[in-house]
């Protein structure tokens, strides 16, 4: 299985898995015609898309869902509460998912498809989920949008080949930045977004002896620096052993590399 980040933070969340015989795609935030500039720069032909899953409703993640997968005839997955909402709707090929049960989603030619699991998450858009998408024994996890660590949902996800993680803000940069007080306030509260303290908390509860490549995601552009969340990463693994383990960055306007699940 191969994940490519297409796009990451506050302007359009969108990011490819590609296994076997089964391809499919985590939030669809950007414009259809953003989205195919990045498929074309990821050398991607969009018609081969099976699944597009949602993990909220902010527009960043799901703006472009329904539209997407009506296009390429994909089947759309998102939680129940989600299915009203008017991106959600564009598409009639919808399945509900069961939060915290693993689902089976089926490939093209008969093949047993991935498997995905989805988890809870502390966020102001209710439902919002964390992905855990498992397939020949391996496994990548995709986790953004969260207000505050928590154990609970570290040991549903754990066991992680590739992880994908939100770093979003410096504390101190937020307060010091352009942010009115009602969206700093929203932001540092519980149900906003992971700091790089709380980023790199979650990270070590999550981190096991598999995981081989981290990628930090949804940084604000405003409110982080790269080398801040790049510093609270290391430390974290650095603290549980684990130097060993690739960062990348996930980027708001270009793809990210290939990486081999
Ligand atoms: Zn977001
Ligand atoms: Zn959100």
């Amino acid at each position: 299985m191969h994940l490519q980040v297409l796009s990451s933070g506050s302007r359009g969340n969108a990011t490819l898995l590609r296994a076997a015989h089964t391809t499919l795609i985590v939030d669809a935030g950007l414009t259809l015609r953003e989205l195919d500039e990045r498929f074309e720069a990821a050398r991607f032909s969009p018609n081969s898309i099976d699944h597009v899953l949602v993990t909220h409703g902010h527009l960043d993640h799901a703006r472009s869902a329904g539209a997407l997968a009506k296009r390429e005839r994909a089947l759309l997955h998102s939680a129940a509460a989600l299915q009203s909402n008017a991106s959600i709707r564009r598409c009639k090929n919808l399945n509900t998912l069961t939060v915290g049960a693993a689902q089976r989603l089926p490939g093209r030619r008969g093949d047993d498809g991935v498997s995905a699991s989805s988890v809870l998450l502390p966020h102001d858009a209710l439902p919002t989920l964390a992905f855990k998408i498992e397939h020949d024994g391996r496994c990548a996890v995709i986790l953004t949008d969260m207000g505050m660590p928590r154990s609970d949902v570290a040991r549903a996800l754990r066991g992680a080949h590739v992880l994908v993680l939100e770093f979003n803000h410096d504390p101190q940069m937020l307060q010091n930045g352009p942010y009115t007080p009602a969206l700093k306030r929203r932001i540092l509260g519980n149900a906003g977004h992971l700091s790089n303290a709380q980023a790199a908390t979650m990270l070590e509860e999550l981190a096991g002896e598999e995981l081989h490549t981290l990628v930090l995601a949804h940084l604000s552009e405003k409110n982080n620096t790269r080398e801040l969340a790049l510093e609270f990463a290391r430390a974290a693994l650095s603290r549980r052993g684990m130097d060993h383990v690739r960062v990348l960055i996930a980027e708001q306007d270009a793809v990210g590399e290939n990486i081999q699940v």
